[in-house]
Order: C-alpha cells, then structure tokens, then sequence
C-alpha cells in the first residue's frame, strides 16, 4: 500500500517540534523518579549511600563520553539528580528538545542499570527498576548558568545537614522518624549544628565533603599540555570566516588551526569528579574553559 496516504501524520509532529533557543546554555536536569521507595527497597545507607552516589557519578560520566567532547560543559549531582549544562554552541540534533532530553536520560538510565553490580555487588536489582525523568531550560547568560549551579549545591547543603541530623537522631538518638521530624521543625543551620556536635559528637564541617557539596564532574582542559596536540599545518592562520555561521557557531577571531587544537585539547581532557565550592569565584576563576 501506498505509504503517501498516511505519511500526512509526520506533520502533526513537525508542528509540535520544539527547537531550544539558540545560544543558550540548555541545562538538562534528570531525577529519580520515587527514589524515596527505590532506595528504601534496595536498603540504601541512610542518609547519604555512597555506592549510589558513585553510582550516579559513573552514569554522568558515561554522558559526558557518550555525547562527546564539545557537548556537556560541566555536571552536578546531588542525591537522585543530574545536570547537565550543553555548550551555548551546542547544536546537536538541531537543538531539538524532546531528542536532547529523552537520549541524556535514556544514556544515564542505561548506565545506572548497567553499572548497578559494580557498585552493589551484592544488591541484586528488583523492581521497581530505577528510572529518571528530564527537563530542559535555557539559560542566556553565564551568571544565569552560576547562579542554577549555585541554586542546587546550596539545595543540596540545606538538605545534607537535615538529614544528617534527622539521622542521627534516628541512628544513634533512638528517636522514631515523627519525633525527628518534630524535633527538627522550625531549627536553623546552628541548632542542627549545635544537635549533631552536643549529642552525637558530630562536626558536620568533618562530613565527607561529596555529601556537603555534591559532585562537579568536568573536562580538565587545563591540564591537557598544548604541546601535546597540534593541528594540520595546511591550516596555520587562516582565520574562519564567521558571516556564514550563526552567532552560537562564531568563535571570533580564531584561526581553524587554532579551533582544531582546542578540540583536540578538549577531547585528550580526562573527565574528572570534584567535591568543591562552584558558588564562589574561586572555581571558575581557575576554570575558564567551562563556561564561556
Ligand atoms: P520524585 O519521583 O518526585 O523525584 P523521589 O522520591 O525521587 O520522588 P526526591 O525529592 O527526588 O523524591 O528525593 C530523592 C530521595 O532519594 C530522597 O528521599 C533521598 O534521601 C533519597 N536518596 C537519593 N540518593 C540517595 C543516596 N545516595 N543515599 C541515600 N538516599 C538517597
Ligand atoms: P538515529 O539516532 O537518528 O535514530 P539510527 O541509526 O538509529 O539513527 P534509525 O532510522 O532509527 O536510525 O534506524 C534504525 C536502524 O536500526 C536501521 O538501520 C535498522 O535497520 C536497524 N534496526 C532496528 N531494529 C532492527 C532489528 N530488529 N534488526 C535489524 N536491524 C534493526
Ligand atoms: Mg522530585
Ligand atoms: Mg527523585
Ligand atoms: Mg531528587
Ligand atoms: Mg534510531
Ligand atoms: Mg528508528
């Protein structure tokens, strides 16, 4: 049969398409979905499962490869979430949104499952099986990309402390999960401080600082010597010509010699993990191939 008479469908969908703005950071931020039960029912240390949050650092890491080099800047996990902040130059799959959000989740759930025994050697897997949701937002300026970045590391400081002094109230207190919760109701930062050091002996400045400040995962581009890549000398000094590309593709002022060894740089870069302050300057100051 011919296939014209129902190819009309495709148009519904272009119709629909959703293309994220151009030069724009996209931040791709992926959560697990009812992982209150999910790590309840594969007996996660409570608060904070260090095999898990490896975990998930290994399947943000497998983003990074899989998408390639000039794709993700710069990741931050914390408990069941990742983001992902994409390049503003980024133009893979046309920027297309729904194509971008189900593949970054489709690669960190496909990671997870697949790692999971490397990291719970003797957790097997049972349902309900770990999965993810995803949503994209673009972010115009660097200080937008920060301030995100900022927003979700003070997050996960403001939760870190509570839970860990709802735990140990629990853990080592005796206390039920509603006396805790009571116990906590109205504190500020100091009295959960004060709590954890007067009862428990606790100086929550000793917590392993993965648990206080989440995880930075990024390519170490500064590491990479520039003696170690050269581009095609047939190359050398020719400035590209930016009339023909768009203003996310422009990189001014820089000869394709010169592009290639920054690509080149950026692909030799090991992806490494941190547990550091990104609120601050001092990050990005050292940093400043992340964002630009
Ligand atoms: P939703 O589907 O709406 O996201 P959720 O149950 O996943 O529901 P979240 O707000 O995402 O709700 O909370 C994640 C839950 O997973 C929290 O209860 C958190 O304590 C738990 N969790 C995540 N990572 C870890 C970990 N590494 N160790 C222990 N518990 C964790
Ligand atoms: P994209 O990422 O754009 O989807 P693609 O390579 O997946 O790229 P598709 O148009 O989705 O392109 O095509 C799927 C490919 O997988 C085709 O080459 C198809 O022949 C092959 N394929 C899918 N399922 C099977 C199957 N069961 N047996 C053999 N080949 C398969
Ligand atoms: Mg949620
Ligand atoms: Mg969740
Ligand atoms: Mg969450
Ligand atoms: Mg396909
Ligand atoms: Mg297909």
């Amino acid at each position: 049969m011919a296939n014209s008479k129902f190819e009309y469908v495709k148009h519904f969908e272009l119709s629909s398409t959703t293309h994220l703005l151009p030069n724009t950071y996209i931040i791709i931020r992926i959560d697990g979905r009812s992982f209150h039960r999910f790590t309840t029912t594969h007996a996660f240390t409570k608060p904070n499962d260090i095999r898990a949050l490896n975990l998930m650092n290994a399947a943000a890491t497998a983003v990074f490869h899989d998408l390639g080099g000039e794709v993700v800047s710069i990741a931050y996990g914390v408990s069941d979430e990742y983001s992902f902040i994409l390049r503003r130059e980024c133009n893979l799959f046309d920027r297309r949104e729904q194509k971008l959000v189900s593949t970054v989740v489709s690669i960190f759930t496909a990671y997870y499952v697949s790692l999971w025994p490397t990291y719970f050697p003797s957790t097997p897997l049972q349902r309900p099986l770990p999965t993810f949701d995803g949503r994209a937002v673009c972010y115009p300026t660097i200080e937008n990309v920060r301030d995100y970045l900022s927003w979700r590391q003070a997050d996960c400081h403001i939760n870190n402390l509570y839970n860990t002094t709802f735990w140990a109230l629990i853990q080592q207190g005796g206390m039920t999960a509603q006396e805790a919760e009571k116990e906590l109701m109205g504190t500020l930062s100091r009295d959960k401080n004060e709590i954890l050091y007067s009862r428990f002996g606790i100086n929550y400045n000793n917590e392993s600082e993965m648990f206080k400040k989440g995880s930075v995962v990024y390519r170490n581009y500064g590491a990479v010597p520039d003696s170690s890549v050269q581009a095609d000398d047939k190359d050398e000094g020719e400035v590209v010509e930016s009339a023909s590309k768009s203003p996310a593709e422009t990189q001014k002022g820089k000869s394709r010699s010169q592009q290639k060894r920054e690509a080149k740089k950026l692909a030799k870069a090991e992806v490494v993990i941190e547990h550091v302050d990104i609120i601050k300057d001092e990050f990005w100051e050292k940093r400043p191939w992340i964002l630009h």
